[in-house]
């Protein structure tokens, strides 16, 4: 009969809790890799990356851009009201950015919901250089002038700089072309360097009465960063969409799309969405505003679409027209403002972080 040996036995023993311990320090190192992953630290220190915040501003538009030599664009700042949340929610986007001030603050147009929040963000964090459309042209709607009335006393101050973009100009970025390609109601005349194809899509189009309102006026732009193009053209109605896009394409094909409007129906063509064809678009809808139905239609359908993000679960489109939960930053149910982060490389690789998830997911370059 085979006898143990004590002694032997304690040395497996003692080797296998060495090993067993080894095992477990190189999953826990893995697991702490893993969550800075997840939560974009990693990405926070890539100095390569242009990173872009879409702040939960409840439908309106917030959406912080770091380039990879750290400076900062701020598109639009949310409502007025609510004792500051929506600059609230900026600043902190901008701390997990690793920020103390913003550079660039761009006001697309001077609806509340896009310039309301700018007297409540000056107060709560410094500010370089304001960017917008130039005057306010919406002066029958009470919280436009309102918004248009704070926004003039803020910049009356002297404390900031201000510049007015017409089409075609350049942004003051380094590392990073960004040109406005509408403003004030002007689009570029000309195509983008890389733009200018016939658009098939056009002769389907419907035609749309102008837009009287500020919406018209939204100062959009479009940013080139190595291999990838972003556009964002802010409340940019349909008329307008079109007149851009037909019957010549002047903005070409986009990787992301800051999706106009929120969402809302009045702006969205299949004219001008199947132009830009975009892999990537991002919705900053809020659960009651924003997320028609019919743009959310034809976003779903827009050819090489890979995925839409939505900022919110939009009750406009019920159980038929949203995404699917990991897609979504604020479902159903009590707001915890969780945003959505994009990081880009030049090469053309990106992401797409949910603050709620903690789930990252790749997109390869093209
Ligand atoms: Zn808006």
């Amino acid at each position: 009969m085979a006898r143990v040996n004590p002694h032997r036995f304690h040395q497996q023993a003692y080797r296998l809790v060495r090993v067993s311990s080894l095992f477990f320090a190189f999953a826990a190192a893995f697991a702490v890799w893993l969550a800075l992953r997840k939560t974009g630290v990693a990405n926070a220190a890539d100095r390569n990356a242009l990173q872009i915040y879409f702040v939960d501003v409840e439908g309106g538009q917030a959406t912080l851009f770091v380039t990879p030599a750290g400076q900062s664009l701020l598109i639009d700042t949310g409502w007025p009201g609510n004792e500051g949340r929506d600059a609230e929610r900026i600043v902190k986007a901008a701390k997990t950015a690793g920020l103390s001030k913003l550079d660039f603050v761009l006001v697309t147009h001077f609806h509340t919901d896009h310039v309301g929040g700018a007297p409540q963000l000056a107060e709560r964090i410094p500010i370089g250089t304001f960017l917008d459309h130039g005057e306010n042209r919406e002066t029958t709607d009470g919280p436009t002038v309102q918004g248009w009335e704070a926004y003039q006393k803020l910049l009356a101050s002297g404390k900031y700089k201000r510049m007015v973009l017409k089409p075609g100009d350049s942004l003051p970025l380094q590392g990073v072309q960004a040109t406005a390609v509408s403003s004030d109601g002007a689009l570029i005349g000309e195509p983008l360097s890389h733009a200018g194809q016939p658009n098939a899509n056009c002769s389907s189009a419907e035609h749309y009465p102008a837009d009287q309102t500020e919406n018209a006026r939204s100062l959009g732009i479009e940013i080139n960063f190595g291999k990838l193009r972003i556009l964002d053209l802010g409340d940019l109605p349909r008329d307008k969409e079109i007149e851009l896009m037909c019957p010549t394409n002047k903005i070409g094909k986009v990787d992301i799309y800051i999706v106009s409007h929120h969402g809302w129906y009045q702006s969205g063509t299949p004219a001008f969405v199947n132009a830009i064809a975009p892999r990537v678009a991002i919705m900053d809808n809020g659960a009651k505003k924003g997320g028609s139905p019919s743009s959310w239609n034809v976003l779903e359908k827009a050819p090489g679409l890979e995925d839409l993000w939505q900022l919110h679960y939009s009750e406009e489109g019920g159980p038929a027209h949203n995404v699917s939960a990991p897609f979504i930053a604020n479902p159903d149910g009590p707001d915890a403002a969780n945003y959505l982060k994009l990081t880009a490389w030049p090469d053309g690789r990106f992401d797409v972080f949910n603050s709620r998830t903690q789930n990252t997911k790749q997109y390869k370059a093209r």
